[in-house]
């Protein structure tokens, strides 16, 4: 079955020339949308594969779309491409903050960006038979919800923190490099930076507070782990039917 994949792009120069080369790659489907509004609601009607969203539009601009689609359950988890002309360091951050996928600066070549489609695609896909809920009686996380117990708290995390520490808990034990976990969390090499997951791993240690050395370690020069803390019950990891 195709892909759909929705364009929420006002340059109309721009939208027709992806949709003949997504099309023409067969596999593809395009739907456009010419304004923010217009996109989300498309967004919401038809939940496509992949949103491939500019960020100067008329009405909602493309970081309120992507905040927007992040909120809601129906539409959090569709993968997002952010395509735009500004490239300073801020607003590529931003919008990886709000949970886009990718970003990519116009002008862009339309192989790399069928590349990204499809990366970002797969990437998404393979996250959906992974482990659901992570629970050792003292931490609580539900993967699908977005929520989690700690210390008889509920943090909010961020969407990034939360697929952070997802990557984490799933490769329980395991010393994940700065480089795997960017390369799986933001999806590539070249744009991030290490210290981006520094940053993430500060900000879940502060939300959950103390007794999170009890679960997330520093490895010096390496990278992270997620270790299951010897208290309480037996964890157990549960995957959804
Ligand atoms: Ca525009």
């Amino acid at each position: 079955m195709n892909k759909r994949i929705l364009i929420i792009e006002d340059d109309k120069d721009i939208v027709e020339a992806l949709r003949y080369n997504l099309e023409k790659e067969r596999g593809f489907s395009v739907l456009p949308a010419y304004s923010g509004d217009e996109g989300l609601n498309l967004a919401f009607q038809v939940k496509p594969n992949l949103i491939i969203l500019d960020i100067g539009l008329p009405g909602l601009n493309g970081y309120e779309v992507c905040r927007m689609l992040r909120r809601e359950a129906e539409t959090r988890d569709i993968p997002v491409l952010i395509l735009t002309a500004r490239v300073s360091e801020s607003d590529k951050v931003l919008g990886l903050e709000l949970g886009a996928d990718d970003y990519i600066t116009k002008p862009f070549g339309i192989r790399e960006l069928i590349a990204r489609v499809r990366n970002a695609i797969r990437r998404r896909e393979s996250e959906h038979d992974a482990v659901e809920i992570f629970d050792d009686g003292r931490l609580h996380i539900h993967f699908g919800d977005y929520t989690i117990r700690f210390n008889g708290q509920e943090p909010k995390l961020t969407f990034k923190e939360f697929h952070l520490l997802k990557l984490l808990v799933q490769n329980a034990g395991r010393v994940l490099s700065r480089d795997k976990i960017l390369d799986s969390v933001w999806g590539y090499n070249y744009y991030g930076e290490s210290r981006t997951v520094d940053v993430h791993i500060r900000r879940i240690r502060k939300k959950l507070g103390p007794g999170v050395d009890d679960y997330l370690d520093t490895v010096i020069g390496v990278g992270y782990r997620f270790k299951a803390a010897k208290v309480g019950k037996e964890a157990s990891f549960a995957a959804q039917a």
